[in-house]
């Protein structure tokens, strides 16, 4: 039950007379529920890597599957659709939109596809009650802390019950004790939702919680043994 494939996936930057080979032949299946981190040093591809996974940028070689579909067989329409449906995203920053309160932001993937506000906004009060910010629907990402933005973040990636929860240093912008029970949080949050997680982390210590850690260099993906 593979929920991502890469199949000799390869990026390569062309600008102008700029070209940047990233990585090229890169084969990776992830499992449904099955909790991957990414590490690598800086400029080795991480980034890349997960827009690739999450069909914001297109591969120049092989290919992405997301839920058994190939991402290049689809037009613009239907792979925005897939990304809705089937795929949630945690950034370093939280995205939040400044406007709305965290309930609303919360219900804002719900009803982009097609929930009703009726539905939608049970939905999000059960995973901010979750995420323990019962107290806090109300507020707007401004008066909320780092730690609560983050949370409503994660929240706000998992109300569609997407397979798969990309992250990019999801706590890479929090102090020590907080990115580690926000980590915490997003795995305790994929086995009850059973969702795929996907995380690129400089954190080492953080991605051993996790099922397994692959290291991007050299423009490829090793397996770490959980002893380096
Ligand atoms: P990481 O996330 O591991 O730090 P990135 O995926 O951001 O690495 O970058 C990998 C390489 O690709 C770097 O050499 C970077 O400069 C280059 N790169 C990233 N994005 C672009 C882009 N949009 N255009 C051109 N080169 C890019
Ligand atoms: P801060 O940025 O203020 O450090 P935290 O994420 O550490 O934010 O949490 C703020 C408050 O919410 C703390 O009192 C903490 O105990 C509580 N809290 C944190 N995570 C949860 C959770 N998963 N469920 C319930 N309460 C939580």
């Amino acid at each position: 039950n593979v929920v991502i494939r890469c199949r000799n996936l390869g990026k390569t930057y062309r600008e102008g007379d700029l070209v940047t080979p990233v990585f090229e032949n890169l084969q990776l299946d992830v499992m449904k529920g099955e909790t991957v981190a990414i590490v690598g040093a800086s400029g080795a591809g991480k980034s890349t890597l997960l827009h690739l996974l999450g069909g914001l940028d297109s591969a120049s070689s092989g290919e992405v599957s997301v839920a058994g579909q190939a991402m290049s067989s689809l037009s613009d329409a239907q792979r925005g659709l897939l990304r809705n449906r089937a795929l949630g995203f945690v950034y370093q920053f939280h995205h939040l939109l400044p406007e709305f309160t965290a309930l609303e932001n919360v219900m804002m993937p719900l009803l982009i596809v097609g929930e009703s506000v009726a539905k939608a906004r049970p939905k999000a009060q059960a995973l901010l009650d979750r995420v323990g910010l019962t107290h806090r629907l109300g507020h707007k990402p401004g008066e909320l802390s780092g730690g609560e933005r983050q949370r409503a973040a994660v929240a706000r990636a998992l109300v569609t019950r997407p397979a798969c929860v990309l992250g990019d240093e999801p706590t890479g912008n929090l102090d020590e004790k907080t990115a580690s029970n926000v980590f915490e949080l997003m795995i305790e949050l994929n086995r009850e939702i059973g969702t795929a997680l996907v995380l690129v982390t400089h954190d080492r210590r953080l991605a051993r919680r996790l099922d397994r850690t692959l290291e991007l260099t050299q423009g490829r993906l090793h397996p770490l043994s959980t002893l380096d």
